[in-house]
């Protein structure tokens, strides 16, 4: 999908006045976390399609266009007139026990979902490479443990939430938050640099798996971009 067709996709949407901001079509979402409000949605890095079959069209669709657009215009609203309104997003997780449940649910929300996109691609999946592997090897003893263990944090993440790899101190360690908290925030059991996450919200799957969670997970394998998570790693 190129940029008129984007553009095409979200008109007459609510979306397209929340989210269509001047930067919104800056070339990578990174900077998106650094930035004071009002904080804009970066540019899925590909198609709607392009993670098919393991994530479909619709689902990337609603999942970005409304429900990651909803977390934007969400925390927009209520940052607003708060001193919240001048802080970066990073700023405001590393201290949300101070903030509002609002801004707890949608600044997490914005974050998760900005970096969820960002650790997919299409034509991706395979076995981690580099420091990467050396790291997991090190950690779990071997990338197929390291699967298991993942993806159990996913599958018994109780209702909504988000299962995370993260770095600390040299160390990975592999955890699960609930809502869209995240291993950013100080109330957060799980801490450190997230490297990888994965969405096990129902809205994440349900259209196309239903209950059927450890089969998303599964699939979810195959659209992991190993070099992000590289970038992310080098950045810990
Ligand atoms: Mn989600």
């Amino acid at each position: 999908m190129n940029r008129t067709d984007f553009l095409r996709t979200l008109a007459g949407s609510t979306f397209a006045v929340s989210a269509l901001g001047n930067q919104v079509f800056a070339e990578t979402s990174t900077g998106t976390l650094v930035e004071t409000a009002p904080f804009k949605q970066a540019p899925l890095p590909y198609d709607f399609a392009a993670l098919e079959p393991s994530i479909d069209k619709m689902t990337m669709e609603i999942h970005y266009g409304k429900h990651h657009a909803a977390y934007v215009k969400n925390l927009n609203d209520a940052v607003k007139g708060t001193p919240f309104e001048t802080k970066s997003l990073e700023d405001i997780l590393k201290t949300i026990s101070k903030a509002p449940a609002a801004i707890r649910n949608n600044g997490g929300g914005h974050w998760n979902h900005t970096f969820f996109w960002e650790v997919m691609g299409p034509k991706k999946g395979g076995e981690p490479k580099g420091a990467v592997a050396d790291a997991i090897k090190a950690q779990f003893g071997s990338f197929e443990k390291f699967k298991e263990e993942f993806a159990k944090a996913g599958a018994t993440r109780f209702g909504s939430g988000w299962a995370w790899l993260v770095a600390k101190g040299g160390k990975l360690s592999i955890g699960s938050t609930p809502n869209q908290d995240n291993p950013l925030m100080d109330v957060s059991d799980i801490k450190g640099t997230p490297l990888l996450a994965l969405d096990v919200w129902e809205h994440a799957y349900y259209l196309h798996y239903q209950n059927k969670r450890p089969d998303y997970i599964k699939a979810f394998w195959d659209v992991v971009n190993w070099d992000k998570v590289a970038e992310n790693l080098k950045k810990a």
